[in-house]
């Protein structure tokens, strides 16, 4: 057993917990979990612990439906709304096949390997992601009418609003498990609000974002209304993105930071983002990976439809934020096109890969964004060379399916499973007559 394995132990018989959640992700994003006793934690460090994959959205072929969980001891944690007594603790796990090898659909995994070449190439990769959700009055049913906790818009200070409460009651848990939060704020939607973490080394965000979705949804059960990280609740209103910044570090040298460069931003910078959006189009049905995803590319509320860079420019895909003189470390580049319904280990390994295509293959950067460019006409938009983002799942698919890059990066069986499951949601959508439909042609035609 290691020294980390053993720490866990201590604060497990110290802290008085009883309950062990072993946490990991499927294919699509969402939180999986099993409690398991104190006594069995030696062997879940030693071999793992079995369950079976075949139920559990593109973990495993039914044929090979054995799987193990093994918890990463770096990631223990105690769930602090579950009470000081007889508590409960959680860590995520690497999932692992019956013979011990990383499984191929594990998430995790997905994104160390993309780590292990950012390595391979001597940077590691950085992320700090700004999640937007909304805050609802809880629904009496599914398709009930939703209604925003509060009628707020961007940065606005409610007096005794439901959202502060809100957030400082995530934030004080969050902070309480080891995730800094650096900024927090309503945003432009009515109920709808921000919550900016702390950069760290992509696997630690990616779990972290895991961890924050569970947060959120726990304190607004607490206080009986209802969270939700859908990318497009309302027509109308703006979406929920997750805007992430990216960087790559060089032992203690950010790799993105040239004070004689534009913007601060070196060379190393610029072919990263070049590599960002080159390949954007095709990694999109993973960035922003529901058909409901769309109804936010597409709907205005900031986010972005083009693929441009830009600085101060709140309409373009890549951005380069402004540049804190002397702080070297924060030289950065803003991704704005995810959503907060992406799979983060995913979607983090596909834009690490993007960008470091751009820094192997001396990928030349086109010229900033200066204008709003969704103002721009169609023909002045191609004058520029400046390309939409997929407009549905189903284009985005397509590009997806031809990408070598995204094939290699998520490896075969990921890639497989999710194209076929992506498929099938797409062509249940296609089927529906929607409201909309309805109240439009039913009488008048
Ligand atoms: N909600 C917008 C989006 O979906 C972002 C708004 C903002 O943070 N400026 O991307
Ligand atoms: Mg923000
Ligand atoms: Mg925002
Ligand atoms: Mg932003």
């Amino acid at each position: 057993m290691d020294k980390q394995q053993e720490y866990v132990l201590r604060a497990i018989e110290e802290r008085d917990i009883r309950f062990i959640r072993l946490w990991f992700t499927d294919v699509l994003g969402l939180l999986k979990s099993v409690a398991i006793a104190p006594a069995e934690l030696e062997s879940a460090f030693a071999e793992g612990i079995g369950f079976d994959g075949s139920a559990i959205e593109g973990l495993s072929r039914v044929s090979e439906a054995d799987m193990l969980a093994r918890p990463d001891p770096a990631t223990f944690q105690v769930l602090p709304w579950r009470g000081d007594q007889r508590g409960t603790a959680r860590m995520f796990c690497d999932i692992l096949t019956p013979d011990g090898q990383p499984a191929a659909a594990d998430s995790r995994n997905v994104l160390k390997r993309a780590l292990a070449k950012a390595s391979d190439l001597g940077f590691a990769y950085y992320t700090h992601p700004e999640v937007e959700f909304y805050l609802f009055h809880t629904p009496e049913s599914a398709s009930g009418p939703l209604v925003p906790v509060d009628e707020a818009g961007y940065f606005d200070h409610v007096a005794r609003g439901t959202g502060h409460d809100f957030r400082r009651a995530a934030i004080s848990l969050l902070e309480s498990m080891g995730i800094s939060v650096e900024y927090s704020h309503h945003e432009a939607g009515p109920g709808q609000n921000e919550i900016d973490l702390r950069y760290a080394d992509a696997l630690s965000t990616a779990d972290n974002i895991m961890t924050f979705r569970t947060v959120v949804k726990e304190v607004a059960l607490d206080q009986g209304i209802m969270a939700s990280f859908m990318p497009k609740p309302l027509s109308g209103q703006p979406g929920s993105g997750m805007h992430t910044h990216l960087s790559l570090f060089e032992g203690d040298t950010n790799a993105f930071y040239d004070p004689s460069g534009r913007y601060a931003l070196s060379s190393t910078g610029r072919k990263f983002i070049a590599g960002l959006l080159r390949h954007s189009a095709e990694i999109t049905a993973v960035t922003n990976q529901f058909v409901n995803s769309y109804k936010r590319l597409w709907g205005g509320g900031e986010a972005p439809s083009y693929i441009c860079w830009g600085h101060n420019n709140r309409s373009a895909l890549v951005r380069v934020p402004m540049y804190k003189p002397g702080k070297s470390q924060s030289a950065r580049v803003e991704y704005r096109g995810l959503d907060s319904a992406a799979n983060p280990y995913l979607s983090y390994a596909l834009l690490l890969a993007a960008g470091l295509k751009g820094i192997e293959e001396d990928y030349e950067l086109p010229d900033e964004a200066e204008d709003n460019v969704w103002d721009l006409s169609d023909s002045e938009r191609r004058a520029l060379g400046i390309a939409p983002l997929p407009n549905n799942l189903q284009d985005a698919l397509e590009l997806m399916e031809r990408s070598e890059l995204v094939a290699e990066t998520l490896g075969e069986s990921v890639f497989e499973f999710f194209l076929r499951n992506k498929r099938r949601e797409w062509s249940e959508y296609r089927a529906q007559v929607t409201p909309y439909e309805v109240s439009k042609f039913l009488r008048a035609l």
